[in-house]
């Protein structure tokens, strides 16, 4: 890297566009989630203007400096020489008779909630449950939310309407004006250009929802896992949705060993009262050894505020995660995935501080059971079959999948050289152990891939046409991190 050449791009903006390494800023400015992908730039270029972030994407990509365009750094997106960050971009334009939301592309999720609930009572948009997690990343690897049980994913052509994005020579395009990219952007990972602007549909939607944790010990465990079993042979109903916990650490409580209690994360959007009830989680209320953690109605950010406990993890945790995707849940499959988590406290204790076995439970691809006045004939979609066929996104996706969301990480301090490897040879048994036998899809979720996931793969029969886009847009895949499509393969250090 030439000194030199971080002194032009020094000298393209305004000093209060640029964080030095030793400024106080450059902590939230350029950390990853997971320290191990840090990297320590010298410099983080924040422009706060349209034309400046021209001038500077037009500049790195042009010069042989390593660069990562970062949103929040969930995505533990790290580089050698830059990090350019969307956090000047902060916009908030929402349009209650076209029923859309105008992001700015520096948001997280959570600010973003909060403001919905401000300046748009009533309504709210497809976004993640975890407040830290960036509007944009999230949109780009085809993101999920409590609410896409009922309106797709994040990145659906529903829900995600339109991208302001700067190509590499600087031009400021709006995506739909070139229908081929918007589709690229749309679960394709996001190396082709630098969004600074999104458009979401935004859909009135109840003020508060019941949301609760219920805790099981671990002697329930087999009950547990009946109980999701039936609960995903009998649910249709796309306003309630659930996750499926290991308890400790991720909860802010003591580490709970190779054999953790069970946590259930419940949404019911009909309230507490249907919640109680046989047609919500009163089968998961009923059992005897139930224990209810944090429980009631609350508005959709208060929601996604229930997940903060997993914050503390955030630049403490070696962490990497991976999500195999399983096409059906049986009566076993919350015990096979304990028994995943038992095997890898067994590979390396400290596992046990830093880590997480989550089942991301989906609906039925299929119209409700108990139809409610709620449920509209547009609504009566799954999270997996929203897009409307696996062509219309550049992730595929259309068949009921539930997402087995696996995490493992520990403090670093102590931490030893070969963790990362253990995580990754655990990972890459997971899906055909949790899955059960012959079941294993072979599929992945976007968001969270590594050196060894197999890149055409995980994107099918949109592959080929992905990279023809990928080549287009980025000839000289200067955009490189996370899911590099021109070599076929995921970056390391620029992945959760
Ligand atoms: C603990 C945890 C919880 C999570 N929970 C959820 C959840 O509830 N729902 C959900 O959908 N996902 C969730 N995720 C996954 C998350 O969506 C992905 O990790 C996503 O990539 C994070 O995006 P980001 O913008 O926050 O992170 P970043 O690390 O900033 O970015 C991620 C990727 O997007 C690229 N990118 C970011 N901004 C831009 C831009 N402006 N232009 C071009 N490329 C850009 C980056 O280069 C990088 O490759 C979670 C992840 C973790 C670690």
């Amino acid at each position: 890297m030439a000194s030199n050449t971080l002194q032009h791009l020094r000298d393209l903006v305004s000093p209060s566009e640029i964080i030095e390494r030793d400024a106080p800023a450059y902590k939230d400015a350029a950390a990853p989630w997971s320290p191990w992908a840090d990297q320590r730039p010298p410099l983080v270029v924040q422009p706060t203007s349209l034309d400046s972030m021209s001038k500077v994407v037009k500049f790195l990509y042009d010069s042989d400096l390593d660069f990562a365009v970062r949103n929040t750094g969930t995505g533990s997106v790290s580089a050698k020489d830059v990090i350019l960050s969307t956090h000047g971009f902060k916009d908030f334009d929402f349009n209650e008779s076209a029923g859309t939301l105008t992001i700015g592309s520096g948001y997280d999720w959570g600010t973003v909630d909060r403001k919905m609930e401000k300046e748009a009572p009533g309504w709210q948009v497809v976004g993640a449950r975890c407040t830290w997690v960036g509007v944009t990343g999230s949109a780009l690897v085809g993101g999920l939310s409590w609410l896409s049980h009922e309106y797709g994913m994040i990145s659906d052509p529903q829900n995600l309407l339109d991208v302001q994005i700067v190509l590499r020579d600087g031009k400021v395009i709006w995506a739909s004006e070139q229908p081929d990219l918007l589709w690229a952007l749309r679960g394709g990972g996001g190396n082709f250009g630098t969004v600074t602007a999104l458009k979401y549909r935004a859909r009135q939607y109840p003020k508060t929802v019941f949301a609760a944790v219920l805790f099981f010990p671990y002697s329930a465990l087999s009950d547990v896992s009946k109980l999701v079993s039936r609960m995903a042979a009998r649910t249709g109903d796309p306003r309630i949705a659930m996750h499926v916990c290991n308890r400790g650490t991720a909860f802010a409580e003591a580490p709970q060993g190779a054999k953790p209690g069970v946590a259930i994360m419940m949404f019911d959007a009909h309230g507490q009262q249907h919640a109680r009830s046989d047609d919500g989680f009163g089968w998961f209320f009923k059992h005897p050894d139930a224990v209810e953690w944090a429980g009631g109605e609350m508005g959709m950010a208060d929601v996604n505020s229930l997940g903060d406990s997993f914050k503390h993890w955030q630049g403490e945790n070696k962490f990497w995660a991976s999500a195999p995707l399983l096409a059906e849940i049986d009566d076993e499959t919350v015990n096979r995935a304990w028994k995943w988590w038992e095997d890898c406290i067994n590979v390396h204790e400290d596992f046990q501080t830093g880590s997480v076995v989550l089942l991301e439970f989906m609906q039925e691809v299929s119209i409700p059971t108990r139809p409610t006045k709620s449920i509209t004939a547009d609504s009566r979609q799954a999270a997996m079959s929203s897009a409307g066929g696996r062509s219309k996104t550049a992730w595929p996706h259309s068949e009921r999948r539930h997402v087995m969301q696996l995490g493992l990480g520990r403090k670093t301090e102590g931490a030893p050289p070969s963790i990362r490897e253990m995580a990754m040879k655990q990972f890459a048994k997971a899906g055909p152990l949790i899955a059960g036998p012959e079941k294993d899809t072979k599929e992945y979720h976007a968001g969270f891939l590594h050196e060894w996931n197999d890149v055409r793969e995980v994107y099918g029969e949109n592959f080929d046409r992905l990279k023809e886009i990928k080549l287009q847009y980025d000839p000289e895949n200067r955009f490189n991190k996370g899911v590099n499509l021109t070599d076929e393969k995921v970056t390391a250090k620029a992945t959760v």
